[in-house]
């Protein structure tokens, strides 16, 4: 068999992730491998904790990255807080949400969808009435920024609304951080997921998520075993934390993935040398570029301007043009990579993602001018 190194081409990554890997990132993942219970491998492991909880905005003990992609955060945060005949309230305006919805049901709970059109961010109304028919619900969970459509909810008050009818709450934040504000302990979210590809400017493949107290006590207090055994926080725990709480007992798990941890160390720590709010200004700044040169160009964002993310920027396709040759071009002659629509939305938009180390003014100045050529 004749086989040779794979070697990527040179792309610009331009869509819904993931998104161009800064290079400190990438040298860091090269950095020699050593023990995942090595006391040195342990520090660095306290120190990605409190860097994420910097990023989170919260002082939750229980914040770590789960050695797997976001999917995996999302799993994390229902297999551990649904058990079976819970009634789950799912607030769905996306791609994302129908899947929280695929996972309520899996865990044997009852889900009730609060539907939304795609583009549109959640209504709080159709909450609090959905809330008020189901006072038996136990938890609501939503999507910070639906990377299918380029919305973004109002995650403080849906978790104001779930709190008042004293429900948990699951908040989907793999697009929104380091891209949109996101506070977890002001806005008292209960569990949250993100992922290491996005606005982090790192490689795929982790998927940060925190607790709270609250939510901590009621994975703890099961009335029946979590059905994943990789994915079960209070087995997880004795590794992240320590069987004491602390780091000095921490037992194997799992080998963690110790490379891909010293890449995502290293994009949280680019995070703080920036400032999260600068990068959440970073990410607005560009954003309002990007529009207006889409503007200039004819081209039309799909969401209302008080609705949209800035780091997925969901644009119509022209009527007439072949969206999914205008991509190929844009990646067969510059390198570029744009997505396509999902869902309600394919053939309909082009997802132009600012997310991370692709939120830089050379990339927009790129992406309009390659744009601009392929349509004229
Ligand atoms: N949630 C949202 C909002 C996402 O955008 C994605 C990925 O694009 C996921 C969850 C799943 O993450 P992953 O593809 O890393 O498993």
């Amino acid at each position: 068999m004749q086989v040779s190194s794979f070697q990527p081409p040179p792309r610009t990554l331009m869509g819904p992730g993931p998104a161009d890997v800064h290079p400190r990132v990438t040298a860091a993942l090269a950095r020699p491998t050593i023990g995942h219970l090595d006391p040195a491998f342990s520090a660095m492991m306290e120190e990605l904790k409190g860097l994420l909880r910097y990023a989170l905005r919260t002082d939750n003990p229980l914040t770590m990255p789960v050695s797997a992609p976001g999917s995996a955060g999302m799993e994390t945060c229902f297999v551990n807080l649904v058990e079976p005949g819970d009634k789950v309230i799912v607030c769905s305006n996306g791609v994302f949400g129908g899947r929280m919805r695929e996972n309520v049901v899996r865990c044997g709970g009852e889900a009730v969808v609060v539907a939304d059109d795609w583009g549109r961010a959640v209504d709080p109304q159709k909450l609090e009435d959905a809330l008020k028919a189901h006072p038996d619900a136990k938890l609501v969970a939503c999507v910070h920024a639906e990377t299918s459509t380029g919305a973004c909810s109002d995650v403080k008050t849906l978790v104001e609304l779930a709190h008042r009818h004293d429900c948990l709450t699951i908040v989907d934040a793999v697009t929104a951080l380091g891209g949109s504000p996101l506070e977890v302990d002001a806005w008292g979210i209960d569990a949250v997921y993100a992922g290491s590809q996005k606005c982090l400017s790192c490689t795929p493949g982790l998927a940060p998520v925190s607790f709270s107290e609250r939510a901590l006590a009621k994975v703890t207090s099961r009335s029946t075993p979590v059905q994943s055994w990789f994915l079960d926080l209070n087995l997880v725990l004795g590794y992240w934390q320590g069987n004491d709480g602390g780091s000095s007992k921490r037992s194997y798990h799992h080998t963690a993935p110790v490379n891909a941890l010293y890449g995502l160390h290293e994009a949280l720590v680019m995070l703080a040398e920036e400032g999260i709010e600068q990068s959440w200004e970073r990410h607005h700044r560009n954003h309002l570029a990007l529009r207006a040169g889409l503007e200039t160009l004819g081209l039309e964002l799909v969401v209302p301007e008080a609705e949209r993310l800035p780091q997925l920027n969901a644009v119509a396709v022209p009527g007439g043009v072949d969206e999914a040759a205008v991509r190929a071009r844009l990646l067969d002659t510059y390198d570029l990579e744009i997505g396509a629509g999902l869902g309600a939305l394919a053939g309909k938009v082009w997802r132009i993602g600012l997310m991370g180390y692709s939120s830089r003014p050379e990339n927009i100045l790129l992406c309009l001018g390659a744009l601009g050529s392929v349509l004229n």
